[in-house]
């Protein structure tokens, strides 16, 4: 899960940050709106969480803009104000949710969960694949009755490789989603980490089918 965090104060954006990466998120900051609206548009976020006013283009811009360009990544909208007009406003601009400041780090959390699991309409955070089951909320992964230790990026390319099941994912769409933007990752490390998925979700599981598919020259499939 990648997610894009536009907020002018340093301060609470740098807060932010630091508390999704402790969630296993990976993040990316703009401190003005200009930055923000063009890493918005180049970048394949999850979710974006966007102040309502911001330096060079507010909130609401930004997002009208992206609505425009058919970018529909889920956005939720921050704000200092809690007047009933401007979260009208924020709502008419193509924001998904909105949150009034101050609020509390756990608000956010459950509002980017919703959002981030709303285009695929799952109904809980857990997903599974035969008998391997991994929750997001508790950060764990089993298979059968055995429970599975995986590194916070083993665990990351596994959610969002089960979240896609049936579909090819690319080593860059890997790469964009599991690592933030300062990362300098190269396609390489998205195959060990995968085989490292392997050597725990599927060697010791003698008898059990494979998982994690490999489509030469494409990617990974679930
Ligand atoms: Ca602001």
């Amino acid at each position: 899960m990648r997610i894009l965090v536009v907020e002018d104060e340093h301060r609470i954006a740098q807060t932010i940050k630091k508390g999704l990466e402790q969630e296993r998120y990976a993040v990316d900051t703009a401190y003005d709106g200009i930055n923000g609206y063009d890493l918005a548009a180049a970048e394949d976020y999850d979710v974006i969480i966007l102040d309502r006013m911001l330096p060079e283009m507010d909130g609401m811009m930004i997002c009208k803009k992206l609505r425009e360009h058919k970018n529909h990544t889920p956005i939720l909208m921050l704000t200092a104000k809690s007047q009933t007009s401007d979260k009208i406003d924020g709502l008419d601009a193509g924001a998904d949710d909105y949150l009034t400041k101050p609020f509390s780090f756990e608000e956010l959390l459950a509002r980017i969960r919703a959002l981030s699991r709303r285009p695929k309409q799952t109904l809980n955070d857990i997903y599974s694949v035969g008998d391997l089951t991994l929750s997001t909320r508790i950060f764990r992964v089993s298979r059968g009755s055995k429970i599975i230790q995986l590194s916070s990026k083993e665990f990351s390319i596994l959610e969002y490789l089960m979240r896609n099941t049936g579909k090819v994912i690319t080593k860059q769409q890997i790469i964009d989603h599991v690592w933030d933007f300062d990362a300098d990752v190269l396609p390489n490390t998205v195959e060990v980490t995968i085989r490292n998925i392997r050597k725990k979700i599927e060697r010791p599981f003698k008898n059990a089918k494979p998982i994690i598919k490999t489509v030469r020259g494409f990617g990974y499939t679930i």
